[in-house]
């Protein structure tokens, strides 16, 4: 067996001709831009918002080129990392005739872009120590298996998943193997973008959402080679990054380090508040993470997730979630949300 995109690819796919915007069309400098029936007095905000934005985001990956070490044509860019995730579907899995592997308990996205699509979801769920489970993996794989998930660190339990068992699978299937990595900045394992270079069939997912504080700007990444590039550029909306994003984007990535202070302080007080709740009576274990979260097994996670929404403090109740019997999910804060936390969770305690 090996890598062939021109098989993995769906036909209409293979088919389609691509939108041509005005801007695809047109790339120069010019005088008078009278193609893409803007409207060329201005807008009632500001002058700038009048124009189409880059439907390739040159600028950004331009400076992503240089920050992640890897060529601008290997670098796709999303309304979100959620927009990745449909495009690669969309791209790849004929519905109802492919399907997809996934590994709960692990990031929702997948299985509803999935199913939206009308493409067959099969779940091999993680061993209790949260790792792949190889096997079943091997076993749920046949000729329509277009594209397995792993999400390291993972959402909702915070581990990385072994560097080993993702490269076993990349030395195996040949598939599009989606990994990713939303939360690597808070982790202790290396990306694995310089990896795309090695494995043709390797698909990295980032975001902007997390590690940058930029959520609402929705800006995720896909890093692949250039061809599975090149088949999601074809497949995503023209304009699907806008100007204002754009815009705000550039400025941030010129501030890395201030993004690197803020990891460094988000990863401190995560060993604060990890070691603050595992000496709590209430607190039965709390899972090592490597992302900006913990995932932590209590007493009665809906009895204490209640109790927190009513002192105006929401987490995440994953209590119902394979292999999270009562488990809140809760994100690292700032020093006095965390510890707003805490007391909440001692007043709880002691009643
Ligand atoms: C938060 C998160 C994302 C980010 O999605 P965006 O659409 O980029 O905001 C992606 N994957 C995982 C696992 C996440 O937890």
């Amino acid at each position: 067996m090996q890598f062939d995109l021109n098989a993995l690819i769906r036909e209409n796919i293979k088919q389609l001709v691509p939108y041509s915007s005005a801007r695809d069309e047109f790339k120069g400098e010019a005088k008078v831009f009278l193609d893409a029936n803007e409207n060329g007095l201005g807008s009632p905000l500001t002058k700038w918002y009048n124009r189409y934005p880059d439907p390739q985001q040159i600028a950004i990956k331009e400076k992503l080129s240089f920050i992640k070490q890897t060529p601008a044509d290997t670098i796709f860019i999303g309304n979100g990392s959620d927009e990745c995730i449909d495009v690669l579907i969309r791209s790849f899995c004929e519905p109802r005739m492919d399907n997809i592997i996934i590994c709960p308990p692990t990031y929702g996205m997948y299985e509803v872009s999935a199913h939206i699509n009308d493409v067959e979801v099969r779940e091999i769920p993680l061993t209790p120590g949260f790792q792949l489970d190889l096997q079943a993996i091997e076993e749920a794989i046949d000729d329509n298996t277009k594209m397995i998930f792993i999400c390291s660190p993972n959402n909702p339990t915070g581990n990385s998943i072994d560097r080993q068992d993702i490269e076993m699978i990349l030395n195996n299937y040949f598939g599009i193997v989606v990994i990713d990595e939303a939360y690597i900045n808070f982790s202790r394992q290396r990306s694995f973008v310089p990896d795309i270079k090695e494995y043709p069939q390797l698909v990295v997912l980032q975001t902007f959402s997390k590690a940058w504080g930029l959520a609402a700007l929705r800006v995720g990444l896909a890093f692949a080679q250039k061809n599975i590039i090149s088949v999601m550029n074809k497949v995503k909306p023209p304009y699907n990054i806008n100007q204002a994003s754009q815009e705000w984007i550039i400025k941030a990535l010129e501030e890395v380090g201030q993004v690197n202070d803020m990891i460094r302080n988000i990863v401190a007080e995560r060993s604060l508040l990890e070691k603050s709740l595992s000496e709590l009576r209430v607190v039965e274990q709390v899972y090592p993470s490597d992302a900006n979260f913990l995932l932590v097994k209590v007493t009665d996670a809906n009895g204490i997730y209640q109790y927190l929404l009513e002192k105006g403090i929401v987490v995440r109740n994953r209590s119902s979630v394979i292999l999270c019997n009562d488990c809140l999910r809760i994100t690292i804060g700032t020093t006095i949300e965390n510890n707003q936390l805490l007391n909440a969770l001692k007043v709880y305690q002691s009643v």
